[in-house]
């Protein structure tokens, strides 16, 4: 079975267009939240992601709060403004859709959720907060996003620690190494779709090979101009434009 891996969309179409060319031919998708927000394709990210084959996704903070379901005060001004925009901007199905999303997901081997558990609007941002996580699911893969860094943690019994690895410049994680130990558990976050945030422009999202037990994180190159060009069209806060180019 293989998984396409995809978080943090952000109404950026020509991202999403971008991964989606780069993961290829897939049996299915996890979609780990936040399809809307700061960017100016809210609808049309919106129909390609319900669209995907075989799609397990969960509801992100933006795509809550688009719903009226998160408080716009937990925002910084450009992000509740992009909010505000969202709101007005979705059509109505696409609305009805976010406020049916459910936060977290559990299938097979693998937890879906945007953030840290047990809440999902929390961020994992260290060791301990991966540790929370890890040990409030049962199965052995979660996969998050929420702060838009390519990274994973990797806890083993009897650790109280989980071992952290950046990936921001992509790469393979192996989620069955020689050291394999029955009991591992792994919190991987395949980056940002539509708006990195670990200093490289690039988009970012994964593979999921469960044959090889591999998820192969990869970065992407996508027309990051055009989808500034649209924000600042929007009336969007240029900020959000202007951050994409430098990936912060
Ligand atoms: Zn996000």
């Amino acid at each position: 079975m293989r998984y396409g891996i995809i978080a943090d969309i952000h109404s950026n179409l020509e991202a999403l267009q971008a991964v989606l060319e780069a993961i290829g031919k897939v049996d299915s998708y996890l979609c780990l939240g936040d399809i809307v927000g700061y960017g100016a394709d809210p609808n049309a990210c919106m129909e390609i992601v319900r669209g995907l084959p075989g799609l397990h996704v969960v509801a992100g903070n933006h795509d809550l709060a688009v719903a009226s379901r998160y408080d716009i005060s937990y925002f910084n001004p450009w992000a509740a403004a992009a909010v505000v925009w969202t709101r007005q901007a979705l059509v109505p199905e696409h609305l009805v859709y976010l406020k049916a999303l459910a936060t977290r997901e559990v299938f097979e081997a693998i937890t879906l959720a945007h953030g840290a558990l047990p809440d999902p609007m929390e961020y994992v941002l260290s060791a301990a907060d991966a540790a929370v996580t890890l040990r409030h699911t049962t199965r052995p893969l979660t996969v998050i996003g929420h702060t838009h860094l390519a990274e994973y943690y990797r806890l083993s019994e009897g650790e109280r620690r989980p071992r952290h690895v950046a990936m921001g410049r992509g790469g393979v994680v192996r989620l069955r190494p020689e050291d394999a130990r029955p009991g591992d558990r792994w919190l991987v976050n395949c980056g940002s779709v539509g708006q990195p945030r670990d200093g490289s422009p690039l988009a970012a999202c994964g593979v999921y090979d469960t044959q090889t037990a591999q998820i192969e994180i990869k970065r992407v190159q996508y027309d990051i101009a055009a989808a500034q060009r649209k924000i600042i069209a929007a009336g969007l806060p240029e900020v959000l434009a202007s951050r994409l180019e430098v990936g912060r």
